[in-house]
């Protein structure tokens, strides 16, 4: 078994997957601990397939590459890493060098201090924009009134777990809908954090839009607090106070009661309003509910590769058996 797993996601960054692995390993040999790069390629379009084959092949000893059949997106590529490390501890990286692998002997000396969670909090991301740095301020304040979680402002899918936390959310966190920093953050046991400046991308751009960013905040809140279920009660117990005040004063001003048009569209559409919201809200948590309940994969193997041969099939089939 070897002491370290480092995996890494990657979705269409063949421009600098590369430095990665150069600037990574470089730093991974200077630790002396015996470590794997476990490689997850989550359905890329572009050469990156063709360069982690490469590198498994020129450096079967540490390089490993898991092929999804197509893309399932990052929380599902972290996932299967998680599934498959073969390490002891395990390290969670982006590809594209924003997570800086300078920080990794930091962390194997935190997890040597007996810590089993490391997060890694960014004190700064001068590459994203200003949206983007007000809309995840915004984002961590709404999930952090609205549920019982605690999320670190600037905690990042950067972290490190010792093999027990590892165990857990292998073998108990497996919702569709996922969010596995929020995970790593409320499962507990001995946890620190450590700060890092998120450097620019070293290639390529983001995948995240804000529009994919949107749907993901929208998913995870959801997934975190029943708050916004409730809001259909209040929303009620509103209008029907407001049906009371509309009846005293139609009652005191009897006789001189409004001609009442624009009284009765206003109400109208604020009340249509306020009960389509509710039935939505309601329409988004039935929708994940339906996707847990079809319980589909969260992801799809295609090849697992180590070396050149495609040997670890038979290991991979075994694994698949005993989950
Ligand atoms: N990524 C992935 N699947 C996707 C989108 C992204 O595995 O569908 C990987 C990507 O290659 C990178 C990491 O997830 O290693 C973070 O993505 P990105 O840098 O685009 O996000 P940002 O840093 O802008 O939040
Ligand atoms: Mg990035």
């Amino acid at each position: 078994m070897k002491e370290l797993s480092v995996i890494v996601s990657v979705y269409n960054e063949e421009q600098g997957l590369l430095e990665f692995y150069k600037e990574t390993k470089g730093w991974l040999e200077g630790t002396g601990c015996s470590y794997e790069l476990l490689f997850v390629n989550d359905g890329s379009r572009d050469r990156s397939g063709e360069i982690l084959r490469q590198l498994s092949e020129e450096d079967p000893g540490c390089v490993r590459v898991i092929e999804f059949s197509r893309n399932f997106g990052h929380e599902a590529a972290m996932t299967a890493g998680l599934d498959y490390a073969e390490g002891r501890y395990l390290i969670f990286m982006d590809a594209d060098l924003q997570h800086p692998p300078a920080c990794i002997p930091e962390i194997l000396q935190k997890l040597s201090e007996g810590y089993e969670v490391v997060n890694m909090v960014r004190t700064r991301n001068r590459t994203a924009g200003l949206i983007k740095n007000l809309t995840s301020g915004a984002f961590y304040q709404v999930i952090n009134r609205m549920s019982d979680m605690r999320l670190e402002p600037g905690a990042s899918d950067f972290f490190a777990l010792g093999p027990e936390p590892a165990r857990v959310l292998r073998e108990n966190y497996r919702e569709k809908v996922r969010f596995l920093r929020g995970y790593v953050q409320n499962i507990g046991f001995r946890k620190t954090k450590l700060s890092y400046e998120a450097a620019p991308r070293v290639a390529g751009k983001s995948h995240y839009s804000l529009r994919k960013l949107w749907r993901f905040s929208v998913d995870t809140i959801l997934c975190f607090s029943n708050l916004p279920l409730k809001l259909g009660i209040y929303a009620g117990f509103f209008s029907a106070l407001l049906g009371v005040i509309l009846i005293v004063y139609t009652m005191l001003t009897r006789g001189g009661a409004p001609s009442g048009y624009a009284t009765i569209v206003i109400l109208l559409c604020f009340m249509f309003g306020m009960l389509f919201v509710v039935v939505g809200i309601i329409g988004e948590y039935i929708a994940i509910i339906f996707n847990e309940l079809k319980d589909r994969p969260i992801y799809i193997v295609k090849d697992i590769r180590k070396g050149s041969g495609p040997e670890e099939k038979e290991e991979t089939k075994k694994q698949e058996k005993e989950r």
